[in-house]
């Protein structure tokens, strides 16, 4: 790459490519986006296109000006993009990180294998060796489908081998389902890392995520925990990130154990809600970080800029509606809070729609506007 600005090529056009573009503008990087439907998030740029990302022609044509194509989610067509880039463009995270980790049956095996501390699981082909692996695991234990879930759609946490049968076919792809342990977690924890291609990185403080409904609702950080659990935590993610060779910002989900130990739930090869706090927490954020990973750019510090950040998602609660902004309005007059909304076009309930940070010096007061603001907007 030379001296001139670079070409950034997303893929993907919801909020987190939104996100991404928006620290790419801001350093001057000209920022292409590709979504196979007209999102919302994407609107604001010029760049932003919609089409058919699985046509091989509409891919090239998107990646021939871009000298560094990066991926808003796992699922995008990281490995076919790969194949038709031109000689001087790269992709970050690679196809070989990414078909590591969007299989959630391949990934946890792969960190297993590389020693990374993850829950008891088995792969498993049918039902009867799903049943065999639950009796000798123990009930509860979580039916997880290796491809294409998230917020917890695609999993189900079962109790017995009645309900694990019929559990089954609802979930079961050809290849069957992952049967993982129940971890009686203490806490969910969740740390980012960004990672030059020369394997150079820098790691995020702990974030505490708390989940309602099997959704993320909010993330403090740092979060409050023991040192020692904390730097387990984040040499455990910097582990993880080195087994699958990620490039560019990966978040590790940890479960924290009553035992002191910290085990892998799952990593995002890209920016995560868990990292949202940092927009305006962190000396830089996890979307410049990502952008400055993947072209190979010196990495900015991970450090809070405050004492505590606490995040707060903004989900829908109308169906169908158009957003309004009378909460919004409320919302800003909190305080010290940044909302953050998407600019999806219509409402579900449950739909992440936006967030709000909130930072200062004392967590509950952090904490209590970051609520306040969030249950204001009411979209
Ligand atoms: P997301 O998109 O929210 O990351 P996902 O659909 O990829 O979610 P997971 O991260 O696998 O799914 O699981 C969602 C949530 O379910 C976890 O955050 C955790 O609360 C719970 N969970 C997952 N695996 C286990 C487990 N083995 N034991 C206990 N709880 C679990
Ligand atoms: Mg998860």
């Amino acid at each position: 790459m030379d001296s001139t600005f670079p070409t950034i090529g997303i893929l993907g056009g919801g909020q987190l490519g939104k996100m991404m573009a928006a620290e790419a503008v801001r350093l001057g990087i000209e920022t292409r986006l590709l979504s196979p439907k007209d999102a919302g998030p994407m609107q604001p740029y010029s760049g932003a296109q919609s089409g058919d990302w699985t046509d091989p022609d509409v891919l090239r044509s998107f990646v021939s000006p871009c000298d560094v194509v990066t991926v808003e989610s796992e699922w995008a067509p990281a490995a076919e993009a790969a194949e038709i880039l031109p000689v001087d463009t790269v992709l970050w995270p690679s196809p070989q990180t990414l078909s590591l980790i969007k299989d959630k049956g391949v990934q946890k095996q792969h960190l297993r294998e590389a020693g990374c501390p993850v829950p008891e699981f088995a792969r498993c082909e049918t039902v009867e060796s799903a049943l065999d692996t639950a009796a000798d695991f123990g009930y509860p234990v979580v039916l997880k489908q290796y491809r294409g879930a998230y917020d917890g759609y695609g999993n189900a946490t079962v109790h017995s081998s009645d309900e694990l049968r019929e559990a089954w076919p609802e979930l079961a792809a050809e290849d069957g389902l992952m049967v993982e342990t129940f971890a009686e977690f203490s806490r969910e924890l969740a740390v980012q890392v960004a990672r030059r291609p020369n394997g150079e990185q820098v790691v995020y403080p702990v974030a505490y995520t708390e989940q309602r409904d099997h959704r993320c609702h909010a993330v403090e950080v740092p979060a409050d925990i023991d040192d020692t659990i904390a730097q387990n935590a984040r040499s455990t993610a910097r582990d993880a990130v080195e087994a699958v060779n990620g490039v560019g910002l990966i978040a590790v989900e940890l479960f924290e154990m009553p035992d002191g130990r910290v085990l892998v739930n799952e990593l995002a090869p890209r920016p995560h809600n868990t990292g949202h706090y940092s927009i305006e927490g962190s000396q830089t954020s996890q979307f410049e970080n990502h952008i400055r990973a993947i072209l190979d750019w010196p990495l900015g510090s991970p450090a809070l800029r405050a004492p505590v950040a606490v995040m707060v998602n903004v989900l829908g609660r109308r169906d169908g509606t158009p957003p309004r902004t009378d909460g919004l309005r409320q919302a800003l007059a909190v305080d010290g809070v940044a909302p953050h909304i998407y600019g999806k076009p219509d409402v579900r309930p449950g739909r992440k729609m936006g967030h709000v940070t909130a930072v200062g010096d004392d967590r509950e007061e952090v904490r209590k506007q970051a609520e306040m603001a969030a249950s204001a907007i009411d979209l």
